[in-house]
């Protein structure tokens, strides 16, 4: 079977990193600090004086948060909930707020968010990269231990069914994003840019002042399908092209699974970029909002107002949120791809 290698850099990014104009005003120190981290490649760059000592506790924070959610150290947290046998596990309050928020989305979405699709997915080696299809049958037999609402959790305390296994990875990037910012503000810090794994969290504007410009991937090839200027948000992308394989049966099959199927979701979407003031929120719906599709997306972004959202179509349509029109430009070269706004 032929291996894809998941391609890190779905977002590409361009920003100034010092002022080439010659200005009154001293010139913003800025400091980078990039890293490995739950799986991924972690850059922040965050400006002024505090910026060195502010990104080495950032950095230090992603290393506990780590220890905590890994599913594969058996130290984590998840890692004794997903060996406690179906007894019950005392949780830190961060892994607490997590869940919480894990659940609350499941719940809003109609499970197309479920933390127990785990076994699932590393049947299909979505979590090794050796990948293979699943069987019928084996699929049908996890998908008995796959369901969100057997999860038994107090606020505090944490049970699980026995052979069911979790992970919170689809939330975890955004949620890490969101307490990264508030150790960087607690620090002085009013400009940053993280990109933790392709999730763009910001602080502020760039330091003249400007918005920061965020280049979308295009999921049809390796280019940047437009340019969404934003200041102060979060940006996240989940899409079929980050991590995927073709099987012997020459079909693609990609990482995000549809929780009723245990297969690949085919919700007509190949992108999906989620914009809003939470890191958590944004991580989470991109995932979500790429299993439910666009009209179940759209209806859910009606009854709410703390998300905006790009999507785009496996036949090339753009649908974006009438609140983005004015930061999003579409490039040149893309200008084959038909843009639709979706109104309230
Ligand atoms: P990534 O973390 O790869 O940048 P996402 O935030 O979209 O992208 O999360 C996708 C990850 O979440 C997958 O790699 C997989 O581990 C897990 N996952 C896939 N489908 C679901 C789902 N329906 N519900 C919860 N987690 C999922
Ligand atoms: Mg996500």
């Amino acid at each position: 079977m032929k291996k894809i290698f998941p391609c890190i850099l779905m977002v590409g990014i361009f920003f100034l990193t010092a002022c080439v104009k010659q200005s009154a005003e001293p010139v913003a120190e800025s400091q980078n600090k990039s890293f490995f981290a739950m799986d991924t490649y972690m850059s922040i760059t965050a400006y002024g004086k505090n910026a060195e000592a502010a990104l080495n506790k950032a950095e230090e924070r992603v290393s506990e948060l780590e220890n905590l959610w890994s599913v594969t150290n058996e130290n984590s947290e998840i890692y004794v909930i997903n060996h406690s046998n179906g007894q019950s596990v005392a949780v830190s309050p961060e892994t607490a707020e997590l869940f919480d928020f894990s659940l609350e989305i499941s719940e809003m979405t109609d499970g197309a968010l479920d933390c127990s699709i785990y076994p699932i997915l590393t049947e299909w080696g979505f979590t090794t990269s050796d990948y293979k299809i699943p069987t019928e049958e084996k699929i049908s037999e996890l998908l008995a231990y796959t369901d969100y609402r057997k999860i038994n959790f107090n606020g505090e305390i944490v049970q699980i069914p026995k052979h069911m296994q979790i992970d919170l990875g689809a939330v975890g990037k955004g949620y890490t994003g969101d307490l990264i910012i508030d150790i960087l503000e607690e620090n002085g810090i009013e400009s940053a840019l993280l990109d933790l794994g392709g999730n763009i969290q910001t602080i502020g504007t760039k330091p003249d002042g400007t918005d920061w410009k965020i280049g979308l991937r295009s999921p049809f090839d390796e280019g940047n399908f437009a340019t969404f200027e934003v200041s102060d948000r979060a940006v996240i992308t989940s899409g079929g092209y980050e991590r995927y394989f073709v099987g012997d049966d020459g079909e693609t099959y990609w990482h995000i699974l549809d929780p009723k199927t245990g297969k690949p979701a085919h919700s007509g979407l190949i992108s999906v970029t989620v914009i809003g003031d939470e890191g958590r929120l944004c991580d989470a719906l991109s995932t979500s909002l790429f299993v439910m599709g666009l009209e179940k997306a759209t209806e859910l972004w009606k009854n709410r107002d703390d998300f905006e959202m790009i999507l785009v179509t496996e036949d090339g349509k753009i649908y974006l949120t009438e609140a983005l029109e004015n930061q999003f430009s579409l490039n040149q070269m893309y200008g084959n791809l038909q843009t639709e706004v979706i109104h309230k």
